[in-house]
């Protein structure tokens, strides 16, 4: 999401005239975008926050701005804390600062911006369709900084696609923190699937993503239209987070291991060809050995892709860091998340194994190490070193022929398929 705002800032730079310099130093304009899910994703911005202030000592002509989720509605404490900032911006709150340049240099911001679509996307563009979030997970930040859950209009979202897809773009990931609740706070009675259709029909886009999902949102008809939509790919990011219901409740994920197995085998009845990839976070506050083992069970039942693990980091000011004492030692929480990993590399690896034989579509992202690189509909990361001919941006055909936990890789079988 992060990212996706940080493209969507700099197109409109772009439309403002400024010009992207390669090293922050030499720039009239740094803008740091933060990211403060884990403790250390947060000092790494503190970190480079110093350093830019410290840079700004010898340019005090240099505007310097913070973006992003370290930036809630108080901004006092940062400020005291960094006083070389010029600006604090709240997460894709960009119009403050965009009419501050605007001023600056005397340009009309209207007749300048057209839209905020990302100007170099790319063969693959990230897209948000939400703003916000309206849970208050116990352990979770981000409801407090990015706000509520606000969806945008289908016609903006479709608007923007259509746009992308002009600018090269063949693969659409739409973004939101729970992206199957879209639409719930509109007007209109719409959701996820109605918004799946309608991109579905954007001429020129091959391949339809989304993330993250949450397991109380993932309706029978959002399901359906993955299976039924030919542009929407086979893969569901589902974070169940915790395997013991006693934790769900602490982490206030209002599902139970229960509901969760009997909506992944229901999404794997519909669309038998999907993978399921999760978010699991070990250590939260009182997690007990048996609490573990509940996760470590729930990772070995659902053989999901992949597991995004995170060990638990206490965010000041959420429910958890509250009412929770943090109470699982560090070596603990390391030692589970590893336990973690190494199950799900097993599965991975008896997973990919199975491919060998079968033939993927896989849409070419670039070259790495001498082979071409790119995702096949399941997300998974395939590689093929057998063909000379430029590949990049186009789907092809590849024959698996070998495997590991992370990736697959063989020879191209087929060109131009899309
Ligand atoms: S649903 Fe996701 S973004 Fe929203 S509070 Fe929970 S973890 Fe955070």
């Amino acid at each position: 999401m992060n990212e996706a705002d940080s493209n969507k800032l700099a197109s409109a730079l772009d439309q403002l005239g400024l010009t992207k310099k390669e090293n922050a130093e030499e720039a009239d304009l740094v803008v740091l975008n933060s990211c403060v899910v884990r403790q250390s994703a947060e000092d790494k911005v503190s970190h480079r926050v110093s350093i830019s202030q410290e840079f700004k000592k010898d340019r005090p002509d240099q505007m310097l701005v913070l973006m992003g989720c370290m930036v809630g509605p108080q901004s006092e404490n940062l400020r005291k804390r960094f006083p070389a900032v010029d600006m604090f911006v709240r997460p894709q709150d960009f119009d403050p600062l965009l009419r501050q340049i605007s001023e600056t240099n005397d340009l009309d911001i209207e007749g300048c911006i057209s839209n905020y679509a990302q100007s170099d996307p790319g063969i693959s563009c990230h897209v948000p369709i939400i703003k916000g979030c309206d849970f208050m997970c116990s352990f979770c930040i981000i409801p407090y900084r990015r706000g509520r859950q606000v969806s945008r209009t289908i016609e903006d979202i479709v608007s923007e696609a259509s746009i992308l897809v002009h600018r090269g773009v063949k693969e659409i990931t739409l973004l939101g923190q729970t992206v199957d609740a879209y639409g719930h706070d509109l007007d209109e009675n719409v959701d996820l699937s109605d918004l799946l259709s309608h991109v579905n029909e954007v001429e020129g886009l091959e391949r339809i993503r989304f993330l993250t999902s949450h397991p109380s949102f993932m309706s029978e008809k959002i399901i359906k239209a993955i299976r039924e939509l030919p542009k929407v790919c086979e893969h569901i990011n589902l974070p169940i987070q915790a395997g013991s219901d006693v934790v769900l409740e602490r982490m206030r994920r209002p599902y139970t291991n229960d509901h969760y197995r009997r909506l992944v085998d229901d999404i794997r009845n519909i669309v038998p060809d999907v993978t399921i990839s999760t978010d699991i976070i070990v250590g939260f506050p009182g997690e007990s050995d048996q609490d573990f083992q509940d996760t470590m069970k729930i990772v070995e039942d659902m053989q999901f892709s992949k597991v995004h693990s995170a060990e638990y980091s206490n965010r000041p000011g959420t429910i958890a860091s509250r009412q929770l004492k943090d109470d699982i030692p560090i070596q603990v929480k390391r030692e589970r998340r590893k336990m973690v990993d190494a199950l799900q590399q097993t599965i991975q690896d008896t997973n990919n194994r199975r491919s060998i034989g079968g033939h993927h579509a896989v849409l070419i992202e670039g070259r790495r190490k001498q082979q071409w690189y790119g995702r096949n509909r399941n997300d998974k990361l395939v590689y093929t070193g057998t063909n000379k001919e430029n590949l990049r941006n186009s789907i092809v055909e590849i024959k698996i022929e070998d495997s590991s936990p992370w990736s697959l890789t063989g020879s191209v079988t087929k060109t131009n398929l899309g």
